[in-house]
């Protein structure tokens, strides 16, 4: 990978929230051009805030950056507010309050412009959208809030693309799916980046699907970057593999700094 082609580049990363808890300290994380990078990690671990950093929406929960520095394209992006950091093509698809549960899938992609310069599509830019999830365009009717968790998702996922991004920022696409779901759309997002040009970075809880599409992986853990690698290394190690990964194993209840801990102190007294 040349130094170039790097997209994303977080450095020794600390936020810190209502001024007294630090939820990551020190991450440090990079993503190139057209990768997909997973960042996994189990609740509280600190995904979503590292997301939150990047996409510049610390100050709807009252948190800041306190050191580090998030640059993308070489350009330093940290405390920009979110509108500025849109328009250069980061685009966020969050956890939460992910469409208007009140408006109907159209009313809901209606409400998308294309916010970033980087690469303007022409033409019919619903079309873009029903190519890759043609099931909106049958219910494109529905009211929101009465779609199914994958439909969701697939909005969700519609609205971010319509916004022309250039590095999508993806919160816990698994959630609440079945997994032959969850398949289907991680396998699109490997279409959509390979046809889109699109990077993408992707938080996750379940490693197994992240892994699969991922071309680079992170693993956090209380605020910190423990682990990382390419996905066969990942999923290779056992540690991972126990933990993360939950084949079997003793320690599959325990976390991964625990894991280690307990293993140097045996390798110590025997
Ligand atoms: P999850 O998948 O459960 O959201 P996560 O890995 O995304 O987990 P974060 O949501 O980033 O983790 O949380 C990281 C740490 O920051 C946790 O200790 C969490 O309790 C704390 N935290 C998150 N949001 C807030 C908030 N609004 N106020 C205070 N602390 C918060």
């Amino acid at each position: 990978m040349r130094a170039d082609d790097i997209l994303l580049s977080i450095e020794k990363l600390e936020v810190v929230y209502h001024n007294v808890s630090t939820a990551i300290q020190g991450v440090s994380l990079k993503v190139y051009e057209n990768q997909i990078v997973a960042l996994l990690g189990t609740n509280g671990a600190g995904k979503t805030t590292t997301l939150r950093a990047v996409s510049g929406f610390l100050g709807v929960d009252d948190a800041k950056i306190t050191e580090g520095s998030i640059a993308f394209l070489g350009e330093e992006i940290h405390n920009k507010p979110p509108h500025l950091i849109t328009k250069r093509g980061i685009v966020l698809v969050p956890e939460q309050d992910k469409i208007f549960d009140n408006l109907t899938v159209e009313e809901n992609l209606q409400v998308c412009v294309p916010v970033s310069k980087g690469k303007v599509r022409k033409g019919d830019q619903y079309g873009l959208v029903f190519k890759y999830f043609p099931i909106l365009e049958k219910v494109k009717g529905r009211i929101g809030g009465y779609l199914s968790g994958g439909e969701r998702q697939m909005l969700s996922l519609s609205t971010a693309l319509l916004c022309n991004p250039r590095l999508l920022l993806v919160d816990e696409l698994s959630l609440g799916l079945a997994p032959f779901i969850v398949e289907e759309l991680m396998g699109l997002l490997r279409v959509i980046r390979q046809e889109e040009g699109v990077t993408l970075l992707l938080v996750e809880q379940n490693a197994f699907a992240a892994l699969e599409v991922a071309d680079y992986g992170y693993v956090i853990e209380n605020g910190r970057i423990v682990f990382d690698g390419d996905p066969e290394r990942l999923k290779g190690h056992q540690d991972i593999r126990e933990f993360y990964l939950g084949l079997g194993g003793q320690d599959s209840q325990r976390s991964y700094r625990e894991v280690k801990q307990y293993r140097r102190t045996r390798r110590w007294y025997g």
